[in-house]
């Protein structure tokens, strides 16, 4: 909590302030404002950051898909009800991923397909 000597008036000032409450000249320094301004930027890059609704469309969509591949040829009424309830979650945590433009897009694609995969073999063995 310093104080400083205004460029154009002299008189005393914060050294924190921008402009000079005096006469309202503008300081050269302003370093709490550069130290602050970029911060929120670079967490909005953040490319190795994701979204959970990405990562659990992912995950439920592998799931989803391993239960498709490990059933029997012969796939009972259960077996069908049970992989269209689940390939239901990936799809729908990708959508509300995607219409949100939250980040591992890459995941949410992932899952969305691999769930509509399990939906149509489930359809298909279905029927
Ligand atoms: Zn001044």
């Amino acid at each position: 909590m310093g104080m400083m000597f205004c460029r154009g008036c002299a008189k005393e000032i914060h050294e924190t302030a921008p402009t000079c409450p005096h006469c309202g000249a503008v300081q050269g320094h302003v370093p709490v404002f550069n130290n602050v301004v970029p911060q929120p930027s670079i967490e909005d890059s953040g490319s190795a950051k994701f979204h959970w609704t990405s990562l659990t469309s992912l995950i439920t969509g592998l799931v989803v898909t391993l239960m498709a591949i490990s059933v029997p040829e012969q796939w009972d009424k259960d077996t069908v009800v049970g992989v269209v309830m689940f390939g239901l979650v990936p799809i729908l945590f990708a959508v509300i991923s995607l219409i949100q433009k939250r980040l591992g897009r890459w995941m949410a694609i992932t899952g969305l397909v691999l769930g509509i995969c399990a939906l149509l073999a489930a359809i298909g063995n279905g029927s």
